[in-house]
């Protein structure tokens, strides 16, 4: 499993990045990006964090 970004929700608002930036990117383009795609199991709750802070509901476990 690794985390997406579904960028036709995302609106570049950062939160996951402040989350956890281990795992999360935004970049210029106004869009997070997902830097890590394998998080080991110490950021598994920050990427569930993340997922539930997004305020769009853009990221996702796939
Ligand atoms: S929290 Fe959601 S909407 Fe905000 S930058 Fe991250 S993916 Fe995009």
């Amino acid at each position: 499993m690794h985390p997406v970004i579904d960028h036709d929700e995302c609106i570049g608002c950062g939160q996951c990045e402040q989350v956890c930036p281990e795992v999360f990117e935004l970049r210029d383009d106004g869009f997070a990006y997902v830097i890590n795609e394998a998080p080991n199991e110490t950021l598994i709750p920050e990427v569930d964090e993340a997922i539930e802070e997004c305020p769009t509901g853009a990221i996702s476990w796939e």
